[in-house]
This record gives C-alpha cells, sequence and structure tokens, in this order.
C-alpha cells in the first residue's frame, strides 16, 4: 500500500530559468510562478492576447494553447505564453530577445473628449500589416495598441482611450507630447486584410478605439483596389463618443465601395448612421452574410456577443478575425 502510494504521488514541476529552479503549484501558469519567485516580467493581458509576456522554452513539452496566435517561426524557435501555460512536466526557460524599438512622438492630438491620436516616428526594420497591434513599454509598464496607420505611411498612429485611473493610457494622453520617446515592440497579431479576401464583401465592427485597427485595414483594403463592399460600423455609446467621422466621410465620398456607418445606442445617430446596438444592427443590414468576411475589434464582450450572433447567423468561425482589447 505504502509503495503503491509513493509511487503514485505527483512529482512537484519545476521551472529552470537564469540558473535557478523554481517550483510551481498545480494550479499556477508558468507567469504566476515567476512572479510569486519575484522574476519580474512584462505583461499586460495574461489571457494569451496580448503576447507582452513571450518566452522561450528550450526542454520541456508545453500544452499547445500557450502558443495559440504565435506564428510558425516562432513556434519553431520554442516560442509560447507563459500567462496561460500551465506546465504538465518541468520546463527549461530562457527569455526570448524581443526586439524592441525606440521611437519619437511627432503628433499628439486630442481627437474627441476621451481618445487621443498619436504619430511615432517608423524604425527602419518595422514591417507590418494593417491592423496588427504593437507593445508600448514606458518604464517596464506595458500595454497593446493596434496601429491604425497602414505600411505606406511613413509613421505609426495609435488612437488611445483614456481610462479612468488608467496608468499607461493616462501618461499616452495626459504626459507626453510631441518630442518624447517611447520603446515599442515588433508588431503582432493576425486580424488583418489579406488580398485573397478581394472579392468578398467586408464588414468592419468595432466600438470607441477598437476603430483604430479597422481604419488601418479599411484604408489597407481600398489602398489594394478592394473589389467587393466594404462595410465599417463605428458604435458608441452617446454620438460625441464616436472620432474620426469627418475622415471616414470623406472616404465613403472617394470610394463607392466603402460605406460608414456610426452606430449610437443612446442617442439619435448622426446623418448616415444607425441607432441601436450592434448585435441587433449587424442581422437587419445583412441578411446573408455567408460569403462576407468579418472583422471585429474593441472591448472583449462586445466581440464575443457580435462573434456569437454570426456565427448563429451560419458564418464559419474562421471568416470571423477579431482583435480583442483584453
Ligand atoms: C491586442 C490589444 C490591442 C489594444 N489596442 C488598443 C487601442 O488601439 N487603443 C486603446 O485605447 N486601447 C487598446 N488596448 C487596451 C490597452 O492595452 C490598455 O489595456 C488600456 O489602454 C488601459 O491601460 P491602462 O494602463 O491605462 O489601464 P490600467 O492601469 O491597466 O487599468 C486601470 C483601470 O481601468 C480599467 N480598464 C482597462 N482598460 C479599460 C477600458 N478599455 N475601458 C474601461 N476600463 C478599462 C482596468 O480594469 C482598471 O480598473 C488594446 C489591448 C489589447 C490586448
Amino acid at each position: 500500500m505504502f509503495s503503491f502510494l509513493k509511487r503514485t504521488k505527483k512529482k512537484a514541476i519545476e521551472l529552470h530559468y537564469e540558473g535557478e529552479v523554481y517550483t510551481c503549484k498545480s494550479s499556477e501558469t508558468v507567469l504566476d510562478c515567476l512572479e510569486r519567485n519575484e522574476c519580474h516580467r512584462p505583461s499586460s493581458c495574461r489571457t494569451g492576447v496580448c503576447h507582452s509576456c513571450v518566452m522561450r522554452v528550450k526542454k520541456g513539452e508545453i500544452s499547445s494553447i500557450s502558443t495559440d496566435g504565435l506564428s510558425a517561426e516562432e513556434k519553431a524557435k520554442g516560442y509560447f505564453l507563459p500567462c496561460v501555460c500551465q506546465p504538465k512536466e518541468n520546463l527549461h526557460l530562457s527569455d526570448v530577445d524581443a526586439p524592441t524599438h525606440e521611437v519619437d512622438v511627432l503628433h499628439h492630438e486630442k481627437i474627441n473628449e476621451r481618445v487621443w491620436r498619436l504619430r511615432l516616428s517608423r524604425p527602419d526594420s518595422f514591417h507590418y500589416q494593417a491592423g496588427q497591434f504593437i507593445s508600448v513599454d514606458h518604464a517596464g509598464l506595458v500595454r497593446s495598441y493596434s496601429l491604425a496607420s497602414i505600411p505606406s505611411d511613413d509613421f505609426l498612429e495609435l488612437h488611445i482611450l483614456q481610462v479612468p485611473q488608467g496608468q499607461m493610457s493616462r501618461f499616452l494622453c495626459q504626459e507626453i507630447t510631441v518630442g518624447h520617446s517611447l520603446n515599442i515592440s515588433d508588431p503582432v497579431g493576425s486580424c488583418f486584410y489579406n488580398v485573397a479576401y478581394m472579392h468578398q464583401p467586408l464588414i468592419l465592427i468595432g466600438t470607441g478605439t477598437g476603430l483604430a485597427p479597422l481604419y488601418g485595414i479599411v484604408k489597407d483594403a481600398l489602398n489594394q483596389a478592394h473589389q467587393a463592399d466594404i462595410y465599417l460600423y463605428h458604435g458608441s455609446l452617446v454620438q460625441k463618443d464616436l472620432y474620426l467621422m469627418r475622415e471616414l466621410t470623406r472616404m465613403m465620398d472617394l470610394h463607392d465601395n466603402f460605406h460608414y456607418v456610426p452606430c449610437v445606442l443612446n442617442e439619435e445617430a448622426p446623418e448616415g448612421g444607425l441607432q441601436g446596438n450592434l448585435e441587433a444592427i449587424l442581422p437587419q443590414q445583412h441578411d446573408d452574410l455567408s460569403a462576407s468576411r468579418l472583422f471585429i475589434c474593441g472591448n472583449p464582450e462586445i466581440v464575443q456577443s457580435i462573434q456569437n450572433v454570426c456565427v448563429a447567423k451560419g458564418m464559419p468561425l474562421d471568416a470571423i478575425l477579431t482583435d480583442v482589447f483584453a
């Protein structure tokens, strides 16, 4: 009996990192364990979305969920996301050489009561797809922000919502000025336009600064002479929370296949817009979604509920690209 118990006793899992060995508790992720042992690492969303905590496993098996969203090249190098990795065996870990770029603030403008538009210098070696996101690092505080610019722009554009008591957003909206330097990561994310979609209707939906990646994706698709219709629904609670209305209306005047629809929940919508919630508006406006490609960005609950509506209407999950501001 005693020898049976001895044989089945679960072995503690060890994390080997920077010459130290840490014992991981059964409910802990790799990130939890390292932090409990005072190995402070960059992290932000803690749900595997923002990629700011990425590490490399040199020895040991990791779950496939902890490499979700990484490129084949990153996976082949052993990169994984420690915030969603509960180890099942001993792991030998190292840091990745996360490339950082020092950029300067070129433009800093308030574009509605709570949103600022930042333009940053674009580093020479910086290649991205419109709609991807970057991590911004300010004195060790790391947050993700979507790119609203397109690859042919010679600057990088961000739209930042100032959230109450938000550490990074207060810094980016209230404290920095033109000429300030910031550190940013390489771009990540898979929510972007692909020329393979050229003949499919595109439907883009977002609330608040969820407009940032969508704005980049629309401009990219139009630049690449997208052939089918493009519908952009930007939702807000009240009219004054909408932004870039004039620019988007001008884009609509220039492109017959682009339709911009501002949507307001609690007030009358501006001219050309619709009143109501996005989950209801979408099926009312699009009877058949089966041939379309959908992009949904911003607030996690809204992204999820719009995705559910579209799947219930028969849209295949792989035709939906999302960027969740977790
Ligand atoms: C992939 C990705 C892309 C993103 N892109 C953008 C973008 O383009 N523009 C943008 O503005 N943000 C974007 N975000 C969100 C951004 O990373 C930060 O979470 C946000 O700026 C808040 O950070 P903070 O340090 O100011 O707030 P924190 O100091 O982290 O939080 C302060 C308080 O605010 C709450 N809070 C955090 N975010 C919000 C919110 N959005 N609304 C209301 N309350 C909030 C927190 O729960 C907390 O109580 C993105 C996030 C992800 C994961």
